[in-house]
């Protein structure tokens, strides 16, 4: 079994910024631990009223001399939009979520109607594959030290591949085994820590599926989170639902423990959000979970989320509202918040045994 040797790779990928005393979160004997279901009680921290988080997925190496620009020309490519973010707003903290092997020549299929002609889906599916090892992370060390030398920002998993190399392509876990996820996560972990870049113990899953075959082997792995829903159309209100894409039924403004025992994330916010929607959940106490993509364009494929000039400039103005909202607002992490819930049941369950006699 693989949690001893991989234990130590769980630190905290946080700043100084983060407390990393706070940011380890991987229990002991977690799969022994008491399934774990509803919103954490105390997610927030004491003072605070409301939080808000940002993410960036699809983080890989590639450059603008490859298919995209994925992460791979550094503070010149895409990630640029991010240093002006966080040069401008001192409070705000990133989560980005990097695949270990990125394996996808596109994200996404451009011309849909293709994949109805299965020789074509198994062609188009063959030939966007790239090779095993072209965008592996430990291949790339400036890529790696510049996202070490990040301020605020924090590592979190993006699949080993984000290619199941069938039609979709990027939902790679979607008909996996357990042995499939273990001897995945296994492989993303040793291309991590042979490319020594240290991570917060999470996972946005691509395209935002998580099946109980992969949360097992991530609870077993010792991984305490997951940002596995997305809504962006729902109301928002005190115990509002997600129902938009990944795993719906959760709550769509509060973390909760799904799969007996990780945390999931619902992102309620993109490039398409309305400020109004972000106070609503502010003033509903909740947690504004944001979330980009660091591709815009591939072929002719352009995400609404993705990184731009526009959207960046929405960010500024969204982030300048934040910071009108006062000290209550919690500026923070998906790793940071796992880690904070995490703890708190530790804590609790010596606290429960001791009482029962
Ligand atoms: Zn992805």
């Amino acid at each position: 079994m693989m949690l001893g040797p991989v234990r130590h790779l769980l630190r905290p990928a946080t700043q100084p910024a983060f407390k990393p005393g706070a940011q380890h979160g991987v229990p002991s004997a977690r799969a022994a631990a008491p399934e774990l279901a509803g919103i954490p009680r105390g997610w927030l921290p004491p003072g605070k009223k409301a939080a808000v988080v940002f993410t960036i997925d699809d983080v890989h190496p590639g450059t603008s001399r490859d298919s995209y620009e994925a992460g791979g020309d550094l503070g010149h490519g895409q990630l640029r939009f991010l240093l002006r973010l966080l040069a401008t707003h001192s409070r705000l903290r990133a989560t980005l979520f990097v695949t270990a092997d990125w394996r996808a020549k596109l994200p996404s299929v451009s011309r849909p109607r293709i994949m109805n002609v299965p020789g074509l889906r198994r062609l188009w599916c063959e030939w966007n594959t790239l090779p095993a090892g072209t965008m592996r992370i430990d291949r790339f060390p400036r890529f790696v030290e510049f996202l070490k030398g990040l301020s605020g920002v924090e590592i979190g998993l993006h699949g080993l591949t984000d290619n199941r190399r069938r039609h979709p392509t990027h939902l790679e876990y979607l008909d996996a085994s357990e042995a499939d996820c273990r001897r995945s996560l296994a492989q993303i972990f040793e291309i991590f820590h042979g490319a020594g870049l240290p991570f917060v113990p999470g996972m946005s899953p691509p395209g935002w599926h998580v099946g109980p075959e992969l949360a097992t082997a991530m609870r077993e792995a010792g991984l305490t989170f997951v940002g596995s829903s997305r809504d962006l159309v729902s109301p928002v209100h005190r115990g509002a639902i997600s129902n938009m894409s990944g795993l719906t039924g959760t709550s769509l403004i509060e973390p909760q423990w799904v799969y007996g025992g990780l945390l999931n994330f619902t992102t309620n916010y993109q490039a398409t959000s309305t400020i109004d929607r972000a106070k609503a959940i502010v003033d509903n106490g909740g947690l504004l979970a944001i979330k980009a993509h660091v591709i815009k364009k591939a072929g002719s494929h352009v995400a609404l989320d993705g990184l731009d000039e526009e959207y960046c400039d929405h960010l500024h103005v969204l982030f300048d509202y934040l910071e009108t909202v006062g000290a209550d607002l919690w500026w923070t992490s998906m790793g940071e918040i796992a880690a904070r819930c995490v703890a708190a049941q530790e804590a609790e369950v010596p606290a429960r045994e001791a009482n029962d006699p």
